[in-house]
């Protein structure tokens, strides 16, 4: 970007000198999220206002600027990272619940909030925020619209695209729309509320939402499954969906990842198993307690050891330990590539024999864990950036993997969204006809491009490290 002191003497007269970052070493914070993709904006800028996004929109667009909206920089795909230089536009200042309506059950907050604050202050109130991305003590609920983010709980909840009924957004041009409401239903012309979520910040910058609440479950109950073969576990999740009990979570974790994760921090999971799955049921006590039992006794019957956590204690161990998969796979080597793709729930045992060949086949570090209920897998790829031979072996094994969810009747992402990392594959599972659709419903809005470029939609081969 030329002209940066101009621009940021620009910024600073929106924001004040103190919201307006141009050193090096500033800059380099908002460099990257949690993938390896890296490059410097020319300058930082935290907005704490819809005003001032609308001010700085405005700018950007008459001068043609690249501006890359991000929350806490969680993202998996390489969503906020500003490839194109310009603007990081960081929503953090924007941090307010600004209302949470028991009568109506729903929260109105800023982008900024971080979500698990949105959690608490729900449960303050009797009332449930569902979608639990795993980062939930430190990503945004921005970002979480933004991506379309789901978490453990997406398997009887749904995720976070299923609690927006309402937005507030700044178009590319700094104009401010107001989509959906606080009404349950809503079907006033298209809904544009589901068109900015998942949008990733490339057709405008959320900076209000209002987000359904339930009324919050009073009885959770939590098991853990044990199996000597990781097969067996893949049919025991399509054994439990079949049953007529939906459970809240069932996730699963091979036995790479228990093995990293007792290493990483001890939680007691049992290192000669080959898989675990981890499983709640929620709702009034009766009906939590009976569904428990019946999946004790359906898995027992399928060949595994089950144990059903005797107070919230043990729960939140066995939790920390699901949680406590990503920090371990990062690690074992410096690179970590994390992949979200899904498959419909009966393919779950063929998807999951997939990967275990396409990880024989190019002899990577390859771990398997996610939420398995719903199809939605996370193999994660440690590996180093600096070994040329590894990294293409790890690019052909990534193709494999996309490929072979996509032939399985699967999609590329469940909830990371598209970003960067996954655009070169955008087209095959789109087919032309829907890519251009979506291509031109992004021109209409951002007709300069000057909203996230690079993401979601791949023009020219972009360098992915440049700082
Ligand atoms: C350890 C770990 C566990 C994770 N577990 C999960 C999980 O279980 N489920 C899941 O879905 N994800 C998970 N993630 C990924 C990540 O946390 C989510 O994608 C999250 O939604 C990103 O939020 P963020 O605030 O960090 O957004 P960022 O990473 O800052 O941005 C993500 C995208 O949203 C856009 N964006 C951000 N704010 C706005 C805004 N206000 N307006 C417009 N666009 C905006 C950005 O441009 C970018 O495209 C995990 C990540 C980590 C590191």
């Amino acid at each position: 970007m030329t002209q940066v002191p101009k621009i940021a003497k620009e910024l600073a007269k929106i924001v004040g000198r103190d919201r307006v970052f141009t050193n090096l070493e500033d800059r380099l914070c908002y460099a990257y999220d949690a993938t390896f993709v890296e490059h410097l904006p020319d300058v930082v800028v935290k907005p704490a206002s819809t005003e001032e996004v609308a001010r700085i929109l405005e700018l950007a667009h008459r001068e043609g600027i690249p501006i890359h909206p991000r929350g806490a920089g969680t993202g998996l795909s390489g969503g906020s990272v500003p490839l194109g230089g310009g603007i990081a536009l960081v929503m953090t200042e924007m941090r307010e619940i600004r209302k949470i309506h028991r009568e109506d059950m729903l929260a109105v907050v800023a982008p900024g909030v971080v979500t698990a604050h949105l959690h608490r202050a729900a449960e303050a109130c009797g009332l449930f925020y569902p979608p639990d991305p795993s980062s939930s003590e430190f990503c945004t609920i921005g970002g979480n619209v933004a991506t379309g983010a789901g978490g453990p709980r997406g398997l009887k909840y749904g995720v976070t695209r299923d609690y927006v009924l309402g937005l507030e957004v700044v178009l590319a041009d700094g104009s401010v729309i107001r989509t959906g409401g606080r009404t349950i239903k809503n079907a006033t012309g298209y809904d544009l509320t589901r068109l900015f979520t998942g949008s990733e910040g490339t057709l405008g910058v959320i900076t209000e939402i209002i987000v359904r609440l339930l009324p919050l479950p009073s009885t959770v109950r939590t098991l853990l499954a044990v199996f000597k073969d990781l097969a067996q576990a893949g049919e025991a999740v399509t054994a439990i969906l079949t049953s007529g009990i939906v459970p809240r979570t069932l996730e699963i974790m091979d036995q790479i990842s228990i093995a990293l994760v007792e290493k990483f921090s001890p939680c007691g999971l049992p290192l000669d198993a080959a898989a675990v799955l981890l499983i709640e049921t929620d709702g009034q006590k009766e009906q939590a307690e009976r569904e428990a039992e019946e999946i004790h006794t359906l898995l027992t019957r399928q060949g595994a050891e089950v144990t059903l956590a005797k107070n919230p204690e043990e729960a939140d161990k066995l939790w920390k330990a699901r949680r406590a998969v990503s920090p371990a796979i990062a690690k074992i080597k410096p690179t970590k590539i994390s992949e979200d793709v899904t498959v419909p729930r009966s393919q779950i045992p063929t998807m999951i024999r997939r990967l275990g060949e396409i990880r024989q086949k190019y002899n990577i570090d390859l771990v398997i864990f996610g939420h398995a209920g719903d199809g939605n897998l996370h193999p994660n790829i440690a590996c180093d950036r600096r070994d040329q031979g590894e990294m293409r072996r790890v690019e052909q094994a990534i193709a494999e993997i996309l490929n072979a969810a996509l032939e399985l009747g699967g999609t590329l992402s469940g909830e990371h969204g598209i970003g960067v990392l996954k655009a070169p594959f955008l087209l095959s599972d789109l087919g032309s006809g829907g890519w251009i659709a979506m291509k031109k419903i992004k021109q209409s809005l951002d007709p300069k491009g000057i909203l996230n470029p690079g993401k979601i939609f791949i023009e020219r081969s972009q360098e992915l490290v440049k700082t």
